[in-house]
């Protein structure tokens, strides 16, 4: 097994360069208590994020979580927020890095108030698709400008992979296999495979 950090080195190591970063999972909500997630720790787009800023580079971290760092950290809560945040400064940095876990859909409505349980026996949430910030990105790409995104997958990581490589147009995709238990969600190791 490849300890993360110094794995990673290896392709985010770009001295001098701006290097913008997301981390965590995207948060839809529901009504103003409730949301739709995920099991994202964050762990794997921050420790990019700081192995990046520890070789030179000027880091930008779009987070899904409050984290204190030297480097400029921008905190978001939904994937049309991340979206939107990462547009924007896509725009002047060297290398995109997509390791967060982006809701792939949100509610169509949310609730401007608590949703009540008192007099019905289900709830039917009507759900619509987000961007899909990754391949817009890849799309408006500069040939300077590297993209690079993830591919978390239970089942045929490698057919899974190279369908998103060319779906999203991305430089590369980290392919990992988060039904195992010793790598994936949480853990502070991984095992990729990188196309
Ligand atoms: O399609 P899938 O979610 O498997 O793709 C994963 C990659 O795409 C990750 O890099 C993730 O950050 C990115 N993604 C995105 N916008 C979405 C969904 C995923 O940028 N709506």
């Amino acid at each position: 097994m490849i300890k993360r950090k110094i794995f990673f080195c290896i392709i985010v190591f770009y001295a001098e360069k701006k290097i913008l970063t997301t981390a965590g999972g995207t948060r839809e909500n529901i009504d103003p208590v409730r949301y739709i997630g995920n099991y994202s720790s964050g762990k794997m787009g921050l420790a990019l994020a700081d192995c990046a800023y520890k070789f030179g580079a000027e880091v930008t971290l779009i987070s899904t979580f409050d984290v204190q760092k030297n480097y400029k950290v921008i905190k978001v809560d939904s994937a049309a927020q991340m979206s939107e945040t990462v547009e924007r400064e896509f725009v002047d940095c060297d290398s995109l890095i997509m390791a967060a876990a982006v809701s792939d859909f949100r509610v169509k409505e949310q609730a401007s108030e608590k949703i009540k349980k008192e007099n019905v026996d289900s709830l039917v949430l009507e759900l619509i698709k987000n961007p899909d910030i990754l391949a817009n990105v890849s799309s408006k790409k500069s040939e300077k400008q590297l993209v690079v995104g993830f591919c978390a997958e239970t089942n045929d990581l490698i057919e899974n992979a190279k369908l998103k490589i060319s779906k999203k147009q991305c430089d590369f995709i980290v392919a990992n296999d988060v039904s195992r238990s010793d790598t994936g969600f949480g853990s502070d190791y991984n095992e990729v495979t990188l196309f």
